[in-house]
């Protein structure tokens, strides 16, 4: 039995807490707590997390979902507004988009004849479409041509982006996988939001996690650097969390929690990195192996594409 447990003492720093919370003199310091706070002895929420607000979505899926419904709900622009997706993208966009109202149109991307990126007319779409039209991008590995802008063409598009204040939408589905590295595959979205730009990213951990059935995601909403950035967000993540509500009121916990662990131990955090390096290292292994086969046996035509591109798909 356990009658003899005995009863632990109380957490001597708890007790200082407690003690310096009961005490009235206005000149008391708080010496104890190893949190970092200011001039105020308030506690310092960092400009860069007042900027963001992150909902855990179903997916990638549920992600790119509640992205649409709350610009379907919230985003004030022009009458004839569209969404501009690349042209080919990820099947379900078209019909996430029109199923929360929003009428959804293309940008050319892929390019035939090079079997790579049509970058001028991608550019110029962007520059003839209506101001504020919202411009849905793959953050890499693009679905399903596995070519992406290369950073010169990402400050370009960038460019043209701000100039005709238009909304970027990442859809960073395949984190890690294309180079198998998270810095460099999320390099477009790192550098917009750098630029000041206000975007939203709708993120799945379905492919780098590995948790297909598990329905690991997150929207996040990034407000541009100002003074009300912080009430801001807090407006956005409220409206968010009363969409949510009414369509799946909580999303499922397992696989999130497993996200969360690996991204918060140092240690799960690094064999993730190697994980990721693994499997992207197979993808690049695979295409490396297919072309030489293919020039091996003279296959009619030039296959180097399936080099260039990136990620899983050709
Ligand atoms: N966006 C893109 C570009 C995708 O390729 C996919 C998955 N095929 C998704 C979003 C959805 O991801 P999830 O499986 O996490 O819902």
């Amino acid at each position: 039995s356990f009658n003899a447990v005995p009863l632990a003492p109380t957490d001597p720093l708890f007790g200082l807490m407690a003690a310096y919370k009961a005490d009235t003199f206005d000149k008391k310091v708080d010496l104890g707590v190893g949190a970092y706070r200011d001039d105020n002895a308030k506690p310092w929420v960092l400009p860069v997390v007042k900027k963001v607000t992150s909902v855990q979505t179903i997916s990638g899926t549920g992600a790119v979902h509640l992205g649409a419904l709350f610009l379907a709900k919230f985003f004030s622009r022009p009458q004839d507004q569209k969404v501009y997706l690349s042209d080919p993208t990820w099947v379900n966009h078209t019909q996430i988009f029109s199923n929360v109202g929003l009428t959804s149109t293309t940008y050319p991307y892929y390019h035939p004849p090079t079997k790579g990126l049509d970058f001028d007319g991608f550019y110029g779409t962007l520059e003839s479409a209506p101001e504020g039209s919202i411009i849905l991008l793959h953050a890499c590995a693009h679905n399903p041509t596995g070519v992406d802008p290369t950073r010169e063409q990402w400050m370009k598009l960038a460019e043209i982006i701000r100039a005709k204040k238009h909304f970027p939408f990442f859809d960073c589905a395949y984190q890690g996988f294309a180079s198998g590295d998270l810095d460099n595959d999320a390099w477009a979205i790192h550098y917009f939001v750098q630029e000041g730009f206000e975007l939203c990213i709708a993120q799945s951990f379905a492919k780098n996690l590995g948790l297909y059935g598990e329905r690991a995601g997150c929207f996040h909403f990034v407000s541009p650097p100002s003074s009300n950035a912080k009430e801001i967000t807090k407006r956005i993540a409220s409206q968010l969390a009363i969409l949510q509500r009414s369509e799946i009121s909580n999303p499922p916990a397992y696989g999130a929690r497993i996200a969360g662990l690996v991204l918060n131990d140092k240690k799960l955090f690094a064999e993730w990195c190697e994980n990721l390096r693994e499997m992207s290292g197979r993808i690049k292994a695979m295409r490396t192996a297919l072309h030489a086969k293919l020039v091996e046996l003279e296959t009619p035509g030039d296959w180097s594409h399936i080099l260039k591109q990136i990620g899983m798909f050709s």
